[in-house]
């Protein structure tokens, strides 16, 4: 695992740009869903993984080989969302040239990989679920859940009383036709 870090105000988290592998036996929160759906939560244009650590926040990395070792298993995996149209290979650049800082973190809202099942219409679908307690300490100012757009209502049935914060969908045949990632003209 490449460990490109970035250090914010009370903590520190792993940053996984674009496409970046994931060594899912350093994760705690490791499960078959979550390794399968992150072949796209990789290229998902509107988030980027990142790794962090409950128990030491503000955790070291040590001396080469550090990471091999049994103690940085200690990883849970989550995401975070942008739903202001940041461009997100910008920030992969910043942070792999590490000049990201607190700023570029601003405007996102952390957000954990789920499986939900409308109650109304019965659906299950893939989502990416926003909430201040899905991340880090330092992501966890709810009044990033209150600014974030969020979609309100079921993408098949269209009920609107029973639904969680969704903050984006996995798969991209449910999002606004707008987002939809286009194969480069040949
Ligand atoms: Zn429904």
């Amino acid at each position: 695992m490449n460990w490109l870090t970035v250090r914010l105000p009370g903590c520190r988290i792993v940053y996984l740009p674009a496409g970046a592998p994931v060594e899912f036996e350093r994760i705690r929160n490791n499960s078959p869903e979550l390794r399968k759906a992150d072949e796209m939560l990789a290229v998902h244009p509107r988030m980027r993984r990142i790794l962090w650590r409950s128990d030491n926040p503000d955790w070291k990395i040590g001396p080469p080989g550090w990471e091999k070792k049994k103690k940085s298993h200690n990883f849970f995996y989550t995401v975070l969302h942008w739903s202001d149209g940041t461009d997100l290979s910008d920030l992969d650049h910043k942070v792999t040239a590490g000049l990201a800082d607190e700023s570029d973190f601003s405007a996102c809202a952390p957000a954990d990989f789920r499986t939900i099942r409308c109650l109304v219409c019965g659906t299950s679908i893939a989502v990416i679920m926003a909430g201040s307690r899905n991340g880090p300490i330092c992501f966890g100012d709810e009044t990033r859940i209150d600014d974030h757009k969020l979609y309100h209502h079921c993408p098949v049935c269209g009920q609107n009383s029973r639904w969680p914060l969704v903050a984006d969908f996995v798969g991209q045949e449910l999002w606004p036709s707008e987002w939809h990632i286009r194969a480069a003209p040949a």
